[in-house]
């Protein structure tokens, strides 16, 4: 298994640019996603992983080894494009021995490989029958089992799950994680929803428009989003913005949001023009005497908790609180919020501002 090293890679198509000098490291063994909405430049970006495409420049080294510009063939990973790519003529054990027969391997050793494969999937009972008369699931634990067999130094998955339902989907996800858990294999796993990101991931990279947002662990950009697209892109529902014109100085440890004064960590550099300050849904209490004050618009009710939609002089913002909370339609209430968790964006660039309780997740950005 290896380390994936991606240094300053771009990627053109004639004129249109769809990675722009992406910089990101895979640790060995990490399950690790490519997070982003369509169009981000995910797929790219694994393919360039692959040697499926050449960077257009840039360094990708796996293992320690430059390969940027090397042929697939020569990189030693597999690429599971999309679990239901089997021979449907052949039976299971012919499907994942087809990789270490084609290699020419002695046909014992074929076996033992193949048997200890079987045995990680769990899918001894079905070696023998034809692929094509098998479940979903059968068929997805079959192809996996193919990669797997040849031991390549990481798995490289485009949607695996796309084209399942929510149910099977979530099933799948847990099996693949605790398959990843089990063998310690890099893996690099392409999705469009943040959540499979969330739950599956090690570390999770946010593309928007070819370009990294954000790369870190779930927890950690959940908390600390460096951009107000990871704010907005990650968390449901995602992250609330209230918008203020005004300057905020290094150091600051309040902003003033219509004549209140809320508390945030200490800011290490200030800023000036139109700013907003983000607020997770779970960060925003009710309190009948705070000053600040919004107008319940909608209540949404979720069984343990409930979402309560204000409006406020800043903008409409959502709050989740326990559904045993009073929170009528109409009534004018104060809201108060974690101070230790609050971001402030520069709404000019979109990136927020640096605090004291941030500086190890964003000191880099
Ligand atoms: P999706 O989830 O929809 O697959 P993605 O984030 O994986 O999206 P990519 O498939 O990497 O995005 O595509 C990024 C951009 O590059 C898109 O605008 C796409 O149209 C463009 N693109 C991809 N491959 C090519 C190509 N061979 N030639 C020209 N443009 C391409």
């Amino acid at each position: 298994m290896a380390q994936i090293v991606i240094k300053d890679v771009r990627k053109e198509f004639g004129s249109f640019t769809a990675v722009q000098s992406s910089t990101f490291t895979v640790e060995d063994g990490e399950f690790f996603m490519l997070l982003g909405p369509s169009g981000c430049g995910k797929t790219t970006t694994l393919r360039m992983i692959a040697g499926l495409e050449l960077p257009t420049s840039g360094e990708i080294y796996i293992g320690g080894e430059e390969v940027g510009q090397k042929p697939a063939s020569q990189r030693d990973i597999a690429f599971v494009f999309q679990m239901f790519a089997l021979y449907p003529h052949m039976n299971v054990r012919k499907n994942i021995s087809y990789p270490l027969v084609s290699q020419g391997m002695p046909k014992a050793e074929v076996r033992r490989k193949v048997d200890e494969v079987a045995n990680i999937l769990g899918i001894e009972n079905i070696m023998d029958r034809p692929v094509s008369g098998l479940s979903g699931g059968d068929r997805q634990r079959v192809a996996l089992g193919r990669a797997i067999v040849r031991e390549p130094k990481a798995f490289l998955m485009d949607e695996p799950l796309g084209a399942l339902d929510a149910e099977f989907r979530e099933h799948m996800a847990e099996e693949l994680r605790a398959l990843h858990d089990r063998m310690g294999a890099t893996t690099i796993y392409v999705t469009h929803d943040q959540l499979e990101a969330m739950q599956m991931g090690d570390k999770i990279v946010v593309m928007n428009h070819g370009v990294v947002e954000q790369f870190g662990k779930p927890q950690d950009i959940y908390d600390w989003p460096a951009t107000q697209f990871v704010a907005n892109f990650i968390g449901s529902p995602p992250m609330n913005f209230l918008d203020f014109h005004g300057m905020v100085g290094t150091g600051s440890n309040h902003v003033i949001l219509s004549e209140a004064e809320i508390a945030i960590p200490s800011l290490l550099a200030g800023a000036n023009g139109d700013l907003s300050l983000g607020v997770r849904p779970e960060h925003l209490h009710l309190s009948d005497s705070a000053p600040y004050r919004g107008e319940i618009i909608a209540t949404e009710y979720l069984g343990t908790t409930q979402i309560v939609t204000f409006r406020t002089a800043n903008g409409d913002i959502k709050a989740r609180i326990p559904s045993g909370a009073q929170a009528q339609v109409g009534e004018i209430t104060g809201l108060t919020f974690d101070a230790r968790t609050l971001s402030v964006f520069d709404k000019s660039t979109g990136r927020a501002l640096l605090s004291d309780a941030n500086t190890e997740v964003l000191g880099d950005g």
